[in-house]
């Protein structure tokens, strides 16, 4: 997991040293990353859920009416 300075977007792998920024001392740290790819993926599995359950949902009642 990577950090990043929010103040000048310093990135590091791993905590940054003493919890602030090495670069400009900022404590305005952020985990980078974080929102857009992992919220973008959550996305996807929730549909993956959905569009799951309507295959699902069709599939019987294609055998109810058999
Ligand atoms: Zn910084």
């Amino acid at each position: 997991m990577a950090y990043q300075c929010k103040d000048c977007s310093y990135t590091c792998k791993g905590t940054f040293p003493e919890g602030r920024c090495p670069a400009c001392g900022s404590y305005r740290i952020g985990i980078k990353g974080l929102g857009a790819k992992e919220e973008k993926a959550r996305k996807n599995s929730i549909w993956l859920a959905v569009t799951v359950s309507l295959w699902l949902i069709l599939a019987w009642l294609i055998y109810q009416k058999l």
